[in-house]
């Protein structure tokens, strides 16, 4: 642990007179060093191919200059080195030598001759995700270059933007002038207001031929746009009961956050099969990508009903929140995951309550989508041996990779158990005071912390958690927390379901839910026998993961292995579930021709309790605060056409 660490966290605690003295004051910090200044040139973009011209001011001698490595909110080192191509470094209109250094691949060093003031360079970025024919996302740390081994908010910098013709920019940097923003003049330069390299990184760009930007919720103050470009015209026209819905969010963030952390905030939406699904927060803006359809209808938008409402909510869990050891002064120290529970976790309980209090998604249809998350938790078995605290700590490792015995190693499992713990916390405060107080009232202390502020970076640690709580309901939060996250627990934290006036139980149909989701509307691909025979599998018949102790895992089957035929018929999603219903009460196993790599083999599955897919029931007689909980607190909007099935 660093000193800055140390002395984040100790003052993470002390409140209020701590608080101004973490904040980054940008402007004081720099006022006297001149700018970096960047040129973006995007207008290669649907070559897949960006351009930057900067200027460094430099003083003579040895400089190092370095690319970022560690990209907040991915949670790993993700920083774009390898793609980083073309780099040309002159002075004086002369090209001067450089040298990668040997052991931050990251990292270039010049030596500046005598004489000059002003570093140029010019570089190049391949871009392969976030971009097509018609639209391009630019995450500035593609292109950025900045002194080596100084804190990122003290490094000034102003940015300027080259799009195609006719294409329109959305981003929550401040323009400059009185250009044609968002539609610049063709050929022309956008050049922003002077910012620093910590903000510039978390303030990306989304830019396209069709491009929509609608202002929400026209009454709050600051402003919220979203922006959004999408490959087909009309896609970029959102429905208007997305727009209503959207309005309602951010009425219903502000309410319970209590608070703003930033000067303006812009959705950043792209509608696209190309470019890629995306979710990433910034302070002031958040980075949302789903396929062209995605918004188009009630079904599609089933599957991304939390992806705003989340996204927006870590501008103040995560942006202005950040655990003491996940935040680093530069872009090159690791980021450390421990409390991602908090930062991850309490978000996806968050985004998902939100998307229901707005409208973004039914009442019923947030239950149906918490028994099939609640669900999966119980079933993974992977929790005998590794603790929740452990998946977040291990986050730059759990990140993407095969779902090959997923359920056995857990994955990046603390965002849907934090889900768990956080509506635990809720309904447990509720219980604990007659429904009196509730999170929200943690959010108002834990998050509006501070008031309204601009873009900055206030650190806490657990035992600010734990104070906060205790502030709402006095309770023994520290051993709640310990619990919960630091112990091994076989089994899920229902509780908050069941204190929430539901239990988790299995039916032999899907949900509604579930159902639309694994429809041809819906993303989810493939059919999921979990909680039957424990396989998952694709609708071509290739199993993508087995549950630990399942039956097929007792029948030898294993991650990769194809089904090509069930009970005799050649194998389809049908076939299986019609072998997994006919087999109920029966003795007779599950008979499977299985290919595994270049044999093929039968194979039998000894099961016979037939379907089952998770829902929740109401328990009569129980207080019914999970409806209290996804009940808006603000006056609702509708759109006339809307419909959501709240069955
Ligand atoms: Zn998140």
């Amino acid at each position: 642990m660093s000193l800055f660490q140390l002395r984040a966290s100790s003052l993470a605690v002390v409140s209020a007179a701590a608080l101004g003295f973490l904040v980054v004051p940008s402007v004081a910090l720099t006022a006297q060093k001149a700018p970096i200044q960047i040129v973006a040139d995007l207008t290669d973009a649907p070559r897949k191919l960006y351009h930057a011209e900067i200027d460094l001011p430099v003083t003579a001698g040895p400089v190092t200059l370095t690319t970022p490595e560690w990209i907040p909110g991915n949670h790993r080192p993700t920083g774009p080195a390898d793609d980083i191509t073309g780099v040309v470094f002159t002075a004086n209109g002369a090209k001067l030598p450089w040298r990668r250094d040997d052991t931050n691949l990251y990292e270039f060093h010049v030596t500046v001759p005598k004489g000059v003031t002003t570093l140029h360079a010019h570089l190049d970025c391949i871009v392969t995700a976030r971009i097509s024919q018609k639209m391009a996302v630019l995450e500035w740390e593609k292109l950025l270059l900045y002194p080596a081994n100084i804190p990122v908010k003290e490094i000034p910098v102003q940015p300027s933007l080259k799009v195609p013709a006719g294409w329109g920019i959305g981003t929550a940097l401040t323009p400059e002038g009185s250009g044609a923003y968002p539609v610049p003049a063709a050929g022309s330069v956008t050049k922003y207001a002077v910012t620093n390299v910590e903000q510039l990184e978390d303030s990306p760009v989304i830019a396209g031929e069709y491009f929509h930007e609608f202002a929400l919720a026209p009454e709050v103050s600051p402003k919220h746009f979203i922006d959004v470009v999408s490959d087909s015209p009309d896609d970029s026209k959102l429905r208007p009961s997305v727009l209503a819905e959207l309005n309602n969010l951010v009425r219903e963030a502000g309410t319970v956050y209590n608070s703003h952390h930033y000067r303006v905030y812009h959705f950043l939406l792209t509608l696209s099969d190309v470019a890629g699904g995306e979710g990433l927060e910034h302070g002031q803006s958040s980075d949302n990508g789903v396929g062209e359809k995605g918004f188009a209808d009630d079904a599609h938008q089933l599957g991304e009903s939390d992806l705003l409402a989340h996204e927006f909510t870590h501008s103040w869990n995560g942006k202005y929140r950040r655990p003491f050891n996940l935040y680093q002064t530069d872009f090159e120290k690791m980021q450390q995951g421990s409390l991602l529970w908090v930062y991850e976790g309490m978000t996806q309980y968050l985004g998902n309550v939100l998307a229901a209090r707005s409208g973004l998604k039914s009442q019923a249809q947030y239950r149906d989508m918490l028994a099939m998350s609640a669900a999966q938790l119980d079933t993974k078995v992977g929790r005998e041996w590794r603790p929740t605290e452990d998946t977040a700590i291990a986050a730059s490792i759990l990140r993407g990779g095969n779902p090959a015995w997923s359920n056995w190693k857990r994955g990046q499992d603390y965002y849907q158990e934090g889900e768990l713990l956080w509506l635990d916390a809720d309904t447990l405060i509720r219980k604990l005071t007659n429904n009196k107080k509730s999170l929200d009232d943690f959010q108002k202390i834990f998050l509006g912390k501070g008031g309204d502020t601009g873009p900055e970076i206030v650190t806490y640690n657990r035992d600010e958690i734990i104070k906060d709580l205790n502030e709402v309901a006095p309770y023994d939060w520290a051993k709640f927390l310990h619990e919960r996250v630091d112990e091994i627990n076989p089994r899920a934290d229902v509780a908050g379901i069941e204190q929430g006036g539901y239990k988790l139980v299995y039916h032999d149909k899907p949900t509604k839910s579930e159902t639309t989701l694994y429809s041809s509307e819906g993303r989810r691909a493939g059919i999921d026998v979990w909680y039957s025979i424990g396989l998952r599998i694709s609708a071509e018949g290739v199993i993508s993961d087995v549950r630990w102790n399942g039956p097929s895992d007792k029948a030898r089957l294993a991650p990769g292995y194809k089904v090509l035929a069930v009970n005799g018929h050649i194998y389809s999603g049908d076939a299986l579930k019609d072998a997994i219903k006919s087999a109920k009460g029966a003795t007779d196993p599950i008979h499977l021709i299985v290919q595994a790599d270049t044999f093929v083999t039968p194979y039998e599955i000894d099961y016979h309790d037939g379907e089952k897919y998770p829902a929740l029931e109401r328990v009569d007689g129980t207080p019914a605060y999970l409806d209290d909980i996804t009940t808006a607190r603000t006056k609702t909007e509708k759109a006339p056409e809307e419909k959501k099935d709240n069955e």
